[in-house]
């Protein structure tokens, strides 16, 4: 299997190099030169596996032999056993059609655990092979960062750099991220939004002399080693719902589009999925863009669900890739129009977007108002993310299940909680003393050659 860019002008990896590259050298974002089809046979013989078992089943296609088959079993069970649940993404029941998958068992209580554990071991045994040592440079809108700190802490031949927004990440995801002790971790505060944060981000990638200096690595969603380990999941709640012989579909609370990019990998992967929907807060350019066909970047407002609150979403770029008839050279013209404002999505292409994925939006009232009935009808208390997802899956029931993604655990984001239900949701026993450790963060403008200067000289020590 070879990994191709979204912009047609970057070398063909293999995906050892995809993991490690992170963003394409073009500037795009690197997907398989063509999806396997899992034969119907295959995905029925899931049924009853464990997540270890089905995950390796399903990401096996993709390596490519990078690893051996019992180290890669080796690196998933390693990735997953510091999860609090026996099922590691268990579903309960809100309504007689409509399912919640749980996605918060992993040891930072949001879903990227799952990418992010099995991302740290991977690079781990890759880098191990050669001694060689990378540094990782990513940007989040709060559960990335928490997620990559806990994934990369202590390990020996990797530094860690995660720019957050200052003062606009939860303080338990902001505790996540300064108390890593470990003198590889550094969280970095930046003056500006996600949306800068992740722009300098790239902007990193694209100096080449710097990029190469510090061997910089990426574990941002748009490292397709992440999106990989996400497509897993699908699979594991499809098939405990029926599929093959059963379709589903999912809903998914959306920022960088890469947690449902995984579900768009699924589906063509031979998973019936009837729909994919795309479920935004008020940062709604994904949901005006399936509607009317316009993207158009809009600002950003902060949200009780700040783990969406973005203005572009990266992943979008590899489905466009796909909607485009995987033509590089459009790719990269329309992300040229979004530097300055936005595109219309062509017509063929909006179709083949409909003939996927439906989309809606929730406000912020919404939210609330989703939080406490569940509270009160179902007894499932839901974090801010999870209710946007709840809200607009009911907004799209039908005869097939639903399946909507809970992307955090309640206690993340206990203030919304609490305002919605009265009760604040406190921390599993793993984390109970997250609020006596100490922080250690440094504040950073929002400037390359300050972030870049302050990346060379940590990792000199
Ligand atoms: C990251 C995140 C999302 C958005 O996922 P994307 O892959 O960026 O679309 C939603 N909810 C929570 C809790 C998250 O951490």
């Amino acid at each position: 299997m070879k990994y191709i860019s979204t912009r047609g002008a970057a070398p063909t990896l293999s995906f050892g190099e995809a993991m490690m590259t992170g963003l394409a050298r073009d500037g795009g974002l690197y997907i398989p030169d063509s999806v396997p089809v899992m034969p119907q046979g295959e995905i029925t013989a899931l049924a009853g596996l464990s997540y270890e078992e089905t995950a390796f089943r399903v990401m096996r296609p993709y390596l490519g032999g990078f690893f051996a088959e019992d180290e890669f079993r080796g690196l998933i069970d390693a990735a997953y056993k510091g999860f609090h649940h026996a099922a590691r993404a268990p579903m309960v029941q809100l309504a007689p059609n409509h399912f919640l998958l749980e996605l918060f068992h992993g040891p930072t209580l949001a879903f990227k655990d799952f990418a992010m554990q099995l991302i740290g071991q991977m690079m781990q045994a890759a880098l191990a092979k050669t001694g060689e040592r990378i540094t990782i440079v990513g940007a989040t809108s709060g559960d990335t960062g928490s997620a990559a700190m806990e994934a990369f802490r202590g390990l020996a031949n990797v530094d860690v750099f995660i720019l957050f927004p200052h003062g606009r990440v939860s303080d338990v995801q902001r505790r996540q991220m300064t108390t890593a002790s470990e003198a590889n971790c550094h969280a970095l505060a930046i003056d500006g939004s996600f949306d800068d944060a992740q722009a300098r981000v790239k902007d990193m990638f694209n100096d080449f002399a710097f990029r190469d200096g510090v061997r910089l690595a990426g574990v941002n969603s748009i490292n397709w080693a992440r999106v990989l380990a996400q497509v897993v999941y699908y699979f594991y709640a499809a098939v405990a719902l029926g599929a093959p012989q059963r379709a589903v579909s999912f809903t998914v609370p959306t920022g960088n589009f890469g947690d449902i990019f995984a579900g768009y990998i699924a589906r063509q992967m031979g998973l019936p999925i009837e729909r994919l929907v795309i479920a935004t807060n008020q940062n709604d350019i994904l949901d005006r863009a399936i509607r009317s066909g316009a993207y158009k970047t809009d600002g950003v407002r902060p949200t009780i669900s700040p783990s969406m609150d973005i203005e572009v979403s990266s992943n979008f770029e590899r489905v466009l890739f796909d909607a485009y008839g995987r033509d590089g050279s459009a790719v990269s013209a329309l992300m040229a129009e979004l530097k300055a404002g936005g595109f219309h999505i062509s017509q063929g292409a909006l179709e083949m977007l409909r003939a996927t994925f439906a989309s809606g939006r929730c406000s912020e009232d919404e939210t609330l108002a989703t939080i406490a009935r569940h509270f009160k009808t179902t007894g499932e208390v839901l974090c801010p993310h999870s209710a946007v997802g709840v809200k607009v899956a009911e907004d799209h029931l039908g005869r097939t299940p639903m399946i909507t993604l809970a992307t955090a655990h309640p206690a993340k984001f206990p203030d919304a909680v609490e305002r919605a239900t009265g009760l604040r949701p406190g921390l599993p026993p793993h984390m109970a003393d997250l609020f006596e450790r100490p922080e250690r963060m440094t504040r950073v403008p929002n400037d390359l050659a300050t972030l870049e200067a302050l990346v060379r000289e940590r990792i000199a020590h």
